[in-house]
């Protein structure tokens, strides 16, 4: 533990998006964000990130689902859910601060222009945006009449790189890897990247444990948050989860799927020993529950590249 660490309380948390049932991955990861700030007497809070439950309907029926499947695996929390789609106005607040810092600008682009344009994208697939709405205000043209626009925020000329506990030393130059993204959608809906900031600042979040396809999103939130004054957590990027040929879990497959793993298991703790094992905190699968497995537990043990499903899922 060092100094700082004594200094603060751990706060960890888990802040899936229930657009669809989820996963076992995605379970393992809440696994895996509990057993880290437990493991140090800290707190774990769980945010639904349903920005965009308005237009996708299942979302409720999808976190009740995570809140019975959480149950079911041990994996408690302190306090309330905090829903994303009632923050809105929180949201909005932010978006203010950095336009009344000058960092916001509004983008007519639609998709399919985005998309057209030779652009190279993100890890995401988004394109990296060229500034052309920028441009074309600072020329002093008139927008685009009769369509709403989405906000970006303007990126530094700065290089923003972090430690990752488990992905180790990554790095963004901003303007060339990133460049401006989008904070609020045309429909008003605020984006991920700046909700995962406020939220996390706000909740007084230390440790961020996600999966590891987020790392490309972190030096922009490094950004956000420096900008918006709100410190810098440490981050664990954590592999996926993927079936035994290596392949990332898709809910289509059915692979992973909780429903199938519950008709099957009718105990969580053997569940909870089968991820460790295949995390290799443990050398073999066995029927452990979460506090039982927090002496076994070391960030260090976890492989960096990915965790095959266990046999049998
Ligand atoms: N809501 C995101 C997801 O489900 C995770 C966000 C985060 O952990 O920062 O992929």
């Amino acid at each position: 533990m060092n100094d700082s660490e004594k200094s603060r309380p751990v706060v960890g948390r888990f802040a899936p998006t229930p657009s669809g049932r989820l996963h076992l991955g995605n379970l393992m990861c809440a696994m895996l964000a509990w057993l880290s700030v437990r493991s140090r007497g800290g707190k774990f809070l769980l945010r639904v990130e349903d920005l965009d439950a308005a237009r996708c309907a299942g979302m409720k029926d999808n976190t009740a689902y995570l809140l019975d499947d959480m149950a079911f695996l041990g994996i408690d929390y302190d306090g309330e859910v905090l829903y994303q789609s009632e923050r809105s106005d929180i949201y909005a607040g932010y978006v203010q601060t950095l336009t009344e810092k000058g960092l916001i600008y509004p983008c007519y682009c639609s998709r399919a222009e985005l998309h057209a344009a030779s652009a190279p994208h993100l890890s995401d697939n988004t394109p990296i945006y060229d500034r052309r709405c920028l441009l074309r205000a600072q020329r002093g043209e008139a927008p685009p009449v009769g369509r709403r626009p989405a906000l970006r925020v303007m990126v530094p000329d700065e290089k923003i790189g972090f430690f990752d506990t488990v992905y180790g030393y990554y790095e963004e130059y901003l303007p060339r890897d990133c460049s401006d993204f989008v904070v609020r959608r045309s429909d008003g809906v605020h984006a991920y990247q700046l909700a995962v900031v406020v939220d996390d600042g706000l909740s007084g979040v230390t440790e961020v444990l996600r999966g590891n396809d987020l790392v490309f999103s972190t030096p922009r939130q490094i950004f956000l948050q420096r900008t918006l004054g709100f410190d810098t957590p440490d981050y664990c990027h954590i592999p996926l989860l993927t079936d035994a040929e290596g392949r990332r879990l898709s809910k289509r497959d059915g692979d992973g799927c909780m429903e199938t793993v519950r008709a099957r298991y009718k105990d969580g703790r053997a569940v909870i020993g089968a991820l460790a094992a295949a995390l290799c905190l443990l050398p073999e699968p066995q029927s452990i529950s979460l506090p039982e497995l927090l002496p076994y537990f070391d960030i260090k043990k976890i492989p960096r590249d990915s965790v095959k499903l266990p046999e049998g899922f």
